[in-house]
């Protein structure tokens, strides 16, 4: 008994299901293309899951987590398992429904998709009604299961909690005004009884139910109906409830009260619940899982550090776990792969397979416990950091907005652009990866470019834009592009994680001091401005959303480093501008994501973020115009932010919502320029003259016509020319259309 006491159980809350080398995107898209059927498409998914079994199973784990693996998304996959289908997905097999859902056809148009927490992964969003009859569907759930039981492991099926899955849900659109989702969760609950009691005859003793929706704040009524959920559930099961990102903070006695079994802790961005916890009257019966080992992040675990939270844990409970703090669903599965990186930066990383070794080793007292190595001393860069240092105060500030306006490029009234990119063709893809390889010589590749610009700004010129782009046809990403020039960041061969179903994208890893040695788009953007009279807008991406999108070092505030990529932009800002760049967007789609989920948070990163986009755009002299774009047009949260950015105009998503989001800025005292997306370019539809010039008399009926920009809602990089160019000139003669109506 004494011996059991001091057993640390390892494990982890959930693992990459995208296999090792993309196996998942292979299959599905040879799968949506007609080139492998539903059998073929069952056998490669069998053979990743597989994979994720062997991978859990030879590190050495007590108890490994099921259910984890997702042909698409594992919200949808929950649909499924309560049956809250949308009928006008129903088809005639299962994994047609499962793809109309995530994906629409021709006849219906899919779920939404939304960003998960503050992370860059995409959910579908589940659409319930008061009509919505949830049923038990627990196949999948008890199939990964038998799997994993079948290799004789101790296996945990872990489910999105009922709770979560209400509150990341939108009410569907037949159902009356009022109606939320998580007012049915008794009868979810309910369902998850059936669930639950589905896994146990099947021999499951514990169960893992996922609450990240308790890691935003709840308020009062919504603790209390999560208490009498789990107060039904926690007598069928042992149940382990994990939240995942950030502190569960007020959740936690709420838990503990309706007697879960387990509570998964994350200790990488929720260390605060510790006291919180020994605070509470927890019985020493209660597992703990521990979450030190970052599953969010890239670096090896301090496992010094680590160890002493464990010992702090081990006075609470006799039931102990050494665990990621989340999903592993959001790093890399191995290290292994890449061969290119420096060793003095390896030594320092743990892809999801290096973190389960960490796991295991954690658990083994008799394992050593090395405290993590300073960073060598090269990776600083003192001269950064001291022109840092001496940045003057104010040096994030620009002259009043109305004499920046007076002093910069005079324009017709509402005029026209575009958010940057300009469609992204096979042959252009080709042209980059040739000449990343090798293959292509340097000259033909700035040929090969400058001639795609020439063509993107002969197109403009012919459509009538008035402010023009170059259209980033060198860009392979938005961040990566800058990573590569930028020192203190590295890329990864194959660090692929999953975006959303197929999508996988492959985060820079920043590891040192930032800075800029060259111009990083200064040649491309002078040329197009070569090529024309019309002012060329240069394009950046912003210092928060290249954080957003990286792997970024954790052993300094975000905001030291986000300073830092401010400065490195700064610099590239300085450069557009003395060549002649009269106008230059610094694009920060990610300013809501990294927006914290605690309300007690938020204003400290309102501050460095907006103080990041300040120092790289501030620098310049009155006549430049600043023009930063976000991608969404819900911005609640940000709205402060927003104005904050001080940018002179402000691009934003808003032909979804008609307009209504320009009544949000200008309450929120939003006074600058204003481009409200008049053409929704993540559809292939081409909006007509008449179409965008209604969305236009909205906007000028909701803020002064003085302030309006005319522009699409986002990049057209992911558009072809057969709809990009109707659809611009219909913007064009939009504008004009309206104008005359003003004049
Ligand atoms: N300038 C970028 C583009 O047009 C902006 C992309 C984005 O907002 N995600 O592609
Ligand atoms: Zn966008």
């Amino acid at each position: 008994m004494n011996d059991e006491k001091k057993t640390v159980h390892a494990t982890v809350l959930g693992y990459p299901r995208i296999g090792a080398n993309r196996d998942l995107k292979r299959a599905l898209e040879a799968h949506w293309s007609g080139r492998l059927d539903e059998a073929g498409l069952d056998a490669a998914a069998a053979a990743i899951r597989s994979q994720m079994l062997d991978d859990l199973a030879s590190a050495g784990l007590d108890s490994v987590p099921t259910g984890v693996f997702s042909l698409y998304d594992h919200v949808l996959d929950t649909i499924v398992a309560v049956d809250a289908i949308a009928p006008r997905h129903r088809r005639g097999t299962e994994t047609a429904t499962y793809f109309a859902a995530a994906r629409g056809d021709h006849e219906a148009v899919p779920l939404e998709m939304t960003k998960w927490f503050d992370t860059n992964y995409h959910y579908l969003v589940p659409e319930i009604g008061p009509g919505t009859a949830f049923e038990a569907r627990p196949e999948k759930a008890l199939a990964e299961f038998d799997e994993a039981r079948q290799r004789g492991l101790a296996a945990r099926p872990v489910l999105l909690g009922p709770a979560s899955f209400l509150l990341l849900a939108k009410a569907s659109d037949d159902a009356p005004t009022g109606f939320d989702p998580f007012d049915k969760l008794g009868e979810l609950t309910a369902v998850y009884e059936r669930l639950l009691s589905a896994l146990v005859e099947a021999g499951a003793d514990w169960v893992q139910l996922d609450e990240p929706a308790l890691c935003a704040d709840r308020n009062e009524s919504e603790l209390e109906a999560v208490g009498a959920a789990y107060r039904r559930l926690t007598p069928l099961v042992d149940v382990m409830v994990t939240g995942g990102y950030g502190p569960l903070g007020e959740s936690l006695p709420v838990l503990v009260e309706a007697g879960v079994h387990g509570i998964a802790l994350d200790l990488v961005r929720g260390r605060g619940d510790i006291a919180m916890l020994e605070s509470l009257n927890v019985s020493r019966e209660t597992s703990i899982a521990a979450g030190v080992v970052d599953g969010r992040n890239i670096w090896r675990t301090d496992l010094l550090a680590a160890a002493a939270d464990l010992e702090r844990l081990h006075r609470i409970t006799d039931r102990l776990a050494v665990s990621s703090s989340c999903s592993l669903l959001h790093v890399p599965v191995d290290l292994e792969a890449e061969s290119e990186l420096p060793s003095s930066l390896t030594d320092r990383l743990a892809f999801a397979r290096q973190k389960l070794r960490e796991v295991a080793s954690l658990a083994d007292s008799a394992a050593p416990r090395l405290q993590r190595p300073a960073a060598p001393e090269h990776w600083r860069n003192e001269t950064v950091r001291s022109r840092l240092h001496a940045l003057p105060a104010g040096a994030d500030r620009r002259a009043d907005y109305a004499e920046r306006v007076a002093a910069q490029p005079e324009l017709p009234l509402l005029p026209t652009t575009t958010i940057g990119s300009f469609p992204q063709t096979a042959e252009l893809r080709r042209a980059r990866a040739a000449h990343r390889r090798g293959l292509m010589i340097d000259a033909d590749y700035h040929a090969r470019m400058r001639a795609e610009i020439a063509a993107v700004i002969a197109e403009q010129e012919k459509l009538g834009l008035d402010v023009l782009v170059h259209g980033e046809p060198e860009r392979n990403d938005m961040v990566q592009y800058f990573a590569e020039q930028l020192t203190g960041f590295a890329t990864t061969a194959a660090g692929w994680v999953q975006s959303y179903g197929s999508r996988c994208v492959r985060p820079p890893i920043l590891y040192a001091d930032v800075a800029r040695p060259e111009p990083m788009t200064v040649e491309w953007t002078s040329y197009a401005q070569s090529l024309t009279d019309k002012p060329v807008k240069g394009m950046l991406t912003g210092p928060v959303t290249i954080l957003a999108w990286s792997f970024v070092r954790d052993d300094q505030p975000l905001a030291d480093t986000a300073d830092q990529v401010a400065l490195a932009l700064r610099d590239e800002v300085a450069d557009l501008e003395a060549a002649g760049t009269a106008i230059i967007q610094v694009d920060e789609p990610a300013l809501r994501e990294l927006l914290p989920l605690r309300s007690d948070r938020r204003e400290h990163y309102r501050r460095w973020a907006t103080r990041a986009f300040r120092i790289a755009t501030a620098g310049v002299k009155t006549q430049t115009q600043i023009h930063t774009h976000l991608c969404y047009s819900e911005f609640g949260d940000v709205i402060d932010a927003i104005a904050d950015l001080d940018a002179d105009v402000t691009s934003i998503e808003a032909s979804r919502s008609k307009m209504e989001v320009l009544a949000d800025l200008d309450r929120a005292d939003y006074r600058r320029g204003v481009g409200p997306g008049v053409w929704d370019i993540h559809s292939p539809r081409v909006p007509s003259t008449g179409e965008m010039a209604a969305s236009l008399r909205l906007a000028v009926a909701a803020v002064d016509p003085g302030r309006v920009w005319v522009n699409p809602d986002c990049g057209l990089k992911t558009r072809r020319y057969e709809e990009v160019r109707p659809a611009l000139a219909n913007l064009v003669a939009a504008a004009r259309t309206v104008r005359g109506e003003l004049e």
